[in-house]
């Protein structure tokens, strides 16, 4: 039998309720579709630590700003069902719109501080709009533990303060970026690429990879920032929004002794890449 899709809270609710009443633990990995490798790891993990999980199928509106590409964001449900069935989803759940967001919908989850830098400072709208549909998804499924990738850097530490700041009865595990065999990070928009563009694409995990060993030399952050931003430049990037050695919870910039995450996010062409790792 194909996996099921339920597309309102209650029809959620009533699955979820029978597998928690039969004692049983629940993950939730939320995800825009276009489902990928990546996206895939998150659910295997949710295998090692629940008994069922859940996937999550939303583009979310209010994280697009009107220029973005909401409208041309990949949409593919039964190919999406189909793999998260095969990697051992057990529901998914694919609201529409009307349903997330119906109309006088009026609240939104704003979390300060690390919203204001990197993505916040780019994509203003972003993480209001991350914040406002993970905590509705979160009310909705109330699952034991949620999954979500360290390819969104900024956006897991949203998700951890938001959980710890609203006492929300749930764990919260980040899963490791899942990469192309020339370091590229899987993204569903990856697909906006053309073929050259993404021979140059990997440039910006080197990027990252130079600002690190450059810290690990002792090169000074702006320093070996301002060099790296030169070299992904060079390879072919049209322009960079940020390229970023930082602490890696606050977000805050980095400072010898401080826990690092370099952080990017550039273009290729119309194409907007972000990128992440850690020392
Ligand atoms: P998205 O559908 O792009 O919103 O992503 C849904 C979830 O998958 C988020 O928690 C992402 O961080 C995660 N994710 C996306 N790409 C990757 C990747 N390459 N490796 C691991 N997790 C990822």
């Amino acid at each position: 039998m194909a996996i099921e899709i339920v597309r309102t809270p209650g029809h959620l609710r009533a699955t979820l309720n029978a597998w928690r009443g039969a004692g049983q633990r629940i993950a939730l990995v939320p995800t825009m579709g276009a489902i990928h490798q990546g996206h895939l790891d998150l659910v295997i993990a949710s295998r090692l630590t629940a008994d069922k999980v859940i996937a999550s199928i939303f583009v979310n509106p209010t994280q697009f700003a009107a220029h973005e590409d909401l409208s041309s964001y990949p949409r593919d449900e039964a190919g999406d069902a189909r793999v998260l069935e095969a990697a051992g989803c057990n529901l998914i759940y694919a609201p529409n719109v009307e349903t997330m967001y119906p109309s006088g919908f009026a609240t939104t989850i704003q979390v300060s501080g690390i919203t204001q830098e990197l993505e916040g400072i780019f994509r203003p709208h972003f993480f209001g709009g991350v914040a406002t549909i993970v905590t509705k998804l979160f009310i909705q499924a109330a699952p034991d533990v949620a999954l979500f990738g360290e390819k969104d850097w900024q956006q897991l530490q949203v998700v951890r303060a938001l959980v710890r700041d609203l006492d929300l009865p749930l764990e919260i595990i980040g899963v490791p970026t899942r990469r192309e065999s020339d370091g590229l990070a899987l993204s569903s928009r990856n697909a906006y690429l053309s073929a050259e563009q993404r021979a140059v694409a990997p440039a910006l995990k080197h990027a990252l990879d130079h600002i690190c060993a450059a810290l690990e030399n002792k090169v000074p952050a702006l320093e070996a920032e301002t060099a790296a931003q030169q070299a992904l430049l060079k390879a072919g990037f049209g322009s960079i929004d940020y390229l970023t050695a930082r602490h890696a919870e606050t977000l805050m910039p980095w400072k010898s002794g401080d826990p690092l995450r370099v952080l990017g996010a550039a273009f290729l062409g119309k194409t907007r890449l972000i990128d992440n790792r850690g020392a």
